[in-house]
């Protein structure tokens, strides 16, 4: 039984989907056991060949912020490109605005990466067309206009944990980075709000002054003019502190809700995206390495906090981020390399490392149960690992120089 069906049960309604993984763990000391030889051959099983000549391919990736370099690297963007272009597609690399426009600052450049960088709506977020997405408190999103003109989706995926959901994979990659700033911030963010939690009748100005103060991650923030507490649910750990001096009043709830409704619109926003993309031309590609705590949007460095684990890619979103979740399961927490600002690491190993990191509401695994019931794909995956070190260990290594490009030496 893997990880998630007995952390989170749920109806399997299709499926299994076939996913490849190629490991960062190597048997043979032949470059042909190499991790980079594994993406090569990771993206040959994953079929380019229904991209069709000429088709306009957008690899919609995370290109970071300011200081953030762990992102997916240059090196293995390049080789994507050129699988794209061999498969007679027109790739171009897209992200938001801002992340393209200063994407030069971590290597990214159309001479790097082999083709153009194009912001995903537009040099000012206003080449966007709304959709009529209801949602809770949520009355519309607004798509990125490029998600709509491109033929073909390559989901290039940093895979990472998220404050909010606890885990960032290729569904969070399109939910958020597929739609315009104003649908990203204010809308899918602020859904977490939709749920009641907080009773302003039973709650006096000073005991919500109290419930400010005891929070740790000072997530809680209370306006005495109009009487309103709010709670970041973003930032919060459900450390509970809050309920605690609570407990005697009765005003506020933490809840499970609070944690969910962003996961499920999640689901929501995606597949608005991979509605505008035929079912044979999407591809999904995770890259598990430089694991850090939160997400690539904090525009910084942080501890890597769980081993490197490899390439994890499908033709189905749901089966490749169940996977890309088990495995990192498997690898586990790096408890030493936790920054002591996550104040509240859960020691039940029982639960995902994601969960241990940000608390037991933000269950990673949740958004995809949701897309599974969108009818997204299936949790059920075939893990079909290439070049494997079992596999190889044994091998005899065909020979090869040191340098196959043109030489100085
Ligand atoms: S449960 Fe969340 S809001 Fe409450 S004290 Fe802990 S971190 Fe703050």
């Amino acid at each position: 039984m893997v990880l998630s069906d007995r952390v989170y049960q749920s109806a399997m309604t299709s499926g299994p989907s076939d996913v490849y993984f190629g490991s960062v763990k190597h048997g043979n000391t032949g470059k042909f056991a190499s991790f980079a030889v594994k993406v090569d051959k990771v993206i040959e099983s994953l079929d380019f060949s229904t991209i069709e000549k000429k088709d306009k391919v957008a690899i919609k990736m995370h290109l970071g912020f300011q200081d953030g370099y762990q992102t997916v690297p240059v090196f293995f963007v390049r080789r994507i490109v050129q699988a794209v272009k061999k498969a007679g597609g027109y790739p171009f690399i897209t992200d938001n605005p801002t992340a393209v426009y200063n994407a030069v600052n971590r290597g990214y450049t159309a001479e790097t990466c082999g083709c153009p960088l194009i912001p995903v709506s537009g040099v000012k977020d206003g080449y966007a067309e709304d959709l009529d997405v209801k949602f809770h408190n949520v009355d519309g999103l607004t798509i990125a206009g490029v998600m709509r003109d491109a033929d073909v989706l390559v989901d290039l995926t940093h895979a990472k944990g998220h404050n909010s959901c606890g885990f960032g994979g290729a569904i969070k990659n399109i939910a958020l980075g597929g739609f315009a700033a104003k649908s990203r911030w204010h809308k899918i963010h602020g859904v977490e709000q939709s749920f009641p939690y907080w009773d302003s009748e039973k709650c006096t100005p000073e005991h919500a002054k109290e419930l400010v103060k005891v929070c740790p991650e000072k997530v809680i923030k209370y306006d005495e003019e109009k009487h309103k507490l709010t709670v970041m649910f973003g930032m919060c750990n459900q450390c509970m502190e809050c309920v605690k001096a609570d407990k005697d009043v009765g005003c506020l709830e933490i809840k499970q809700e609070n944690f969910s409704l962003f996961q499920e619109l999640m689901a929501v926003a995606s597949n608005e995206v991979l509605k505008t993309f035929d079912e044979n031309k999407r591809f999904f590609l995770n890259f598990a390495l430089d694991i850090t705590p939160a997400c690539d949007c904090w525009g910084m460095g942080m501890p890597n906090v769980v081993n490197d684990v490899g390439i994890i890619a499908s033709r189905d979103i749901v089966a490749v981020e169940v996977a890309t979740l088990d495995l990192i399961a498997k690898e586990g927490l790096i408890e030493r390399m936790v920054p002591p600002y996550y104040k509240y690491l859960s020691p039940d190993v029982d639960l995902h490392p994601f969960q241990r990191l940000h608390g037991k509401f933000k269950n990673p695994y949740l958004v995809t149960d949701y897309a599974e019931k969108l009818g997204m794909g299936s949790k059920k995956y075939n893990l079909i690992e290439i070049l494997s070190p079992e596999e190889t260990l044994n091998m005899e290594a065909p020979k090869s120089v040191s340098e196959s490009e043109p030489t100085f030496f």
